[in-house]
């Protein structure tokens, strides 16, 4: 197979909201960028978020950064790193006013100012009254913040490649990063893309979960690509599950319809959040939401014929309220739930939706390979920016709205240390010839065809077992029992071929390389859960039921080498305020 080569001053791969974001700082510095993603740019993900973007404009009801900041911290279960949380909440602000005069176009108020709704979470003065934080455009937030971007890097010259899938990383035998190895979907053609700083942005992995809203391309490449370069995941075992999934399909119905007023109910009618969370009810934090669906249903009080649901009421909200904010999720209600919100209540269920761990990074998006008791080394010309990345601003349990801001601040910061990097690291290192031959034998490993097993049936068994062993409520039992699980999935994907018929377009390829690269990051996932004996955040453990900060306010690391699990301190310094010590986390 022959090999072409192409050579950038920086490669990112990922043309989701981060990775556009670092492209746009990078185009605009008269850098040569190359983005790379598997899909049409904006068909990435960050096309569907729906809610909003945090930053306390202090539009709606009075605001400002510090209390976004102990709101987060909070929300973290007090795992995030506050140097981190204190940039992310500072920068939101001028981000959000350069996201406009950049052309999103903002819901807005009738004073002209951009409309504010609330969301999970947020207080007025540390932990007060609910606030009103989050910036949207109707409830399609994501969908105009991408286009924007994207815009602003056709006009930069940003050079796409269009539905390439990256491989693997390539790195030299000092751990430094020197591209990629990238496949042309459409001709099946490998790629190799040379650069000086590589910036992962591939976005979440929501796809190792039977029922989620990721899309089908959120298979965690990145996270996988960096495991593979010797990179440990950080904190993996917190993945959130989103309270309102359209029961039985996971397709989201946004956090913004309670934030408009929506609330949820039981068979009976009662609005149950009211005995969990006395104080914000609807708006509590999405762990402790989706924990009190799943104890309704299991307590009996579940709706339907199983019994297996409850139900989002906002037909009192009338149907101009709903056309004017909330239109995409009529449209979802009625396609995925055949029910219309303005006279119906929509059935929801918790569904897999964020990964609060990730590739272990500083502020700067640089990745970082902690050792305990240890300096954080930094990879030479490796860096990670959005869902994919660990930064850490959402430790054991993210607020909504703040994944859009984490993308675009920390996009931005990365793209910004990049070019500093490119200044003090002017030359390409020479190539690694074995480390693309190593790449190679992961493209070549799928040419082999005949019989054996089909990757649709190891991905259901897979993401089945996820399901099972790594949903919302987590025991020693259960989860012993989906690390063996994982463990045989993984052995039985050496027996997995692909038919003779099945590459026409080099999509049962790709689909091949993403479920190695789920396993993979299954395994992270179901070890770190395991390993961590306390509840926390998302993190949910009947057997242990509470928080315990003497022991676990720690980072979990998954090394794929052994399958070995370390830990690395919590930031617990902000960079210019007062720490927010650990308290105890009530809604
Ligand atoms: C339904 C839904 C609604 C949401 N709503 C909100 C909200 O209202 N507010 C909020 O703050 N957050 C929200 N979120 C979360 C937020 O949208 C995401 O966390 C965020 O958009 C992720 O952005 P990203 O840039 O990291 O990745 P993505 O936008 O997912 O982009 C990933 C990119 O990586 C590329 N890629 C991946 N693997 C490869 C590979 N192997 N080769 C080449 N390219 C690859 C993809 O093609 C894509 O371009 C929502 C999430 C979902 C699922």
């Amino acid at each position: 197979m022959s090999l072409t080569k192409r050579r950038f001053d920086a490669l990112i791969i990922g043309a989701g909201g981060a990775g556009l974001n670092a492209a746009t700082q990078l185009a605009n510095a008269d850098a040569r960028v190359a983005v790379v993603s598997k899909v049409f740019p904006t068909r990435s993900h960050t096309v569907a978020a729906q809610g909003g973007v945090n930053a306390a404009l202090a539009n709606v009801l009075p605001d400002n950064w510090h209390w976004h900041m102990f709101d987060t911290v909070k929300g973290s279960d007090y795992l995030g790193d506050q140097d981190a949380i204190e940039f992310m909440c500072r920068e939101a602000i001028p981000t959000v006013y350069q996201l406009e005069h950049n052309g999103v176009p903002f819901s807005r108020l009738d004073n002209g100012k951009i409309y504010q709704r609330a969301f999970g979470g947020q207080s007025q003065n540390f932990g007060g009254a609910q606030a009103a934080r989050t910036c949207a455009a109707a409830d399609r937030t994501g969908h105009a913040i991408l286009h924007a971007l994207y815009q602003q890097n056709v006009r930069a010259r940003t050079h796409f490649f269009d539905e390439y899938f990256a491989i693997d990383l390539i790195r030299d035998d000092e751990g430094a990063i020197l591209g990629a190895l990238v496949l042309e979907i459409e001709t099946g053609e490998p790629l190799l893309i040379e650069a000086k700083a590589t910036l992962l942005a591939t976005g979440g992995c929501g796809q190792v979960f039977r029922t989620t809203s990721n899309a089908h391309i959120n298979t965690g490449d990145g996270m996988a690509m960096a495991l593979r370069a010797g990179v440990p995941l950080m904190d993996m075992e917190f993945f959130q599950f989103h309270p309102t999934g359209i029961a039985g399909k996971g397709m989201l119905i946004t956090e913004g319809v309670r934030g408009e007023g929506g609330y949820l109910i039981n068979k009976d009618g009662e609005r149950f959040m009211e005995r969990y969370a006395p104080n914000a009810k609807d708006l509590a934090s999405r762990d402790v939401v989706s924990r009190a669906i799943v104890t309704e249903v299991k307590e009996g009080r579940g709706v339907g014929p199983n019994g297996d649901h409850v139900l989002l009421k906002v037909d009192h909200l009338g149907e101009d309220i709903i056309s004017k904010r909330l239109p995409g999720i009529r449209e979802s209600s009625k396609i995925f739930a055949g029910v219309d919100p303005v006279v119906e209540p929509i059935p929801v269920f918790p569904t897999a939706h964020y990964v609060m761990g990730g590739i272990p990074t500083d502020r700067y998006g640089r990745v970082v390979t902690p050792i305990q008791n240890g300096p954080e080394e930094v990879v030479p010309g490796l860096y990670a920016a959005g869902e994919c990345a660990c930064v850490s601003v959402h430790g054991a349990n993210r607020l909504g709205g703040n994944s859009l801001l984490d993308i675009l601040v920390f996009g931005r910061a990365a793209g910004q240390d990049i070019i500093k990097y490119l200044k003090e690291n002017p030359n390409h290192r020479p190539m690694n010839e074995t480390g693309v031959e190593q790449a190679m034998s992961r493209l070549t490993r799928w040419e082999q065809k005949g019989e054996g097993l089909s990757v649709r049936e190891v991905r259901d068994e897979f993401r089945k077992a996820m399901e099972d062993h790594a949903g919302v409520f987590r025991t020693d039992e259960i989860m012993s029992e989906g690390v063996e699980k994982v463990k045989e999935i993984r052995k039985k994907l050496a027996d997995v071929r692909l038919t003779d018929h099945s590459d026409v377009f080099n999509t049962a390829r790709v689909e091949a390389l993403e479920l190695e690269n789920m396993v993979d990051i299954g395994m992270s996932i179901v070890l770190s859960a395991l390993e961590r004996k306390e509840s926390r955040g998302a993190h949910s453990r009947p057997d242990y039921t509470e928080r315990d900060d003497t022991n676990w306010l720690k980072h979990s690391l998954y090394f794929q080498e052994g399958d070995k699990i370390d830990f690395k301190p919590v930031h617990t310094k902000p960079l210019t305020v007062e720490t927010f010590p650990p308290k105890a986390r009530v809604y």
